[in-house]
């Protein structure tokens, strides 16, 4: 007997061709202001909302990913260039979407805000919600140590 899966939150990129579906509530919705995000998405921060892998999937088309560095990869639509994911290298580790590709973005209210060391200082918003600096936790901190970036 296989189980079909009820999709919580689905999304894709502007041209249509890819999309995706997540099967569980969204987790742990947060902005990251770090410069690799702001490079990535070309905006002035990434805006991002979670699930466990498993609860996540490719639902139409396949994306172009790149590995911005040595611990992570982001997808994005090869055709229109839209930025679809974040996700480390990790089994464990969540596989987040972006929250402007969603079809809709109000399912994923932000918890955190992350890289606030890099927030651009007109980008005043938010200012209630938490925020943490890039390696602020110990643990992050050290697996940072082993990250080498690919951005130019
Ligand atoms: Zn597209
Ligand atoms: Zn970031």
């Amino acid at each position: 007997m296989s189980e079909v899966k009820t999709p919580i939150v689905t999304g894709g990129c502007q041209c249509g061709k890819v999309r995706y579906a997540l099967y569980a509530a969204p987790q742990n919705a947060h902005v990251c202001h770090c410069r690799m995000c702001q490079r990535a998405t070309g905006g002035v921060f990434a805006a991002l909302a979670g699930a466990p892998k498993s609860e996540f999937a490719w639902t139409e088309g396949e994306p172009a990913f790149f590995a911005s560095s040595n611990l992570a990869k982001r997808a994005y639509c090869r055709d229109c260039g839209t930025p679809l994911s974040f996700s480390y290298d990790l089994p464990e580790a969540r596989f987040y979407v972006t929250i402007g590709s969603m079809d809709d973005p109000e399912a994923a209210p932000i918890v955190k805000q992350y890289g606030v060391e890099s927030r651009i200082s007109w980008v005043k918003f938010c200012e209630d919600v938490p925020a943490e600096k890039t390696g602020e936790d110990p643990k992050a901190a050290e697996f940072f140590k082993t990250m080498q970036s690919n951005q130019g």
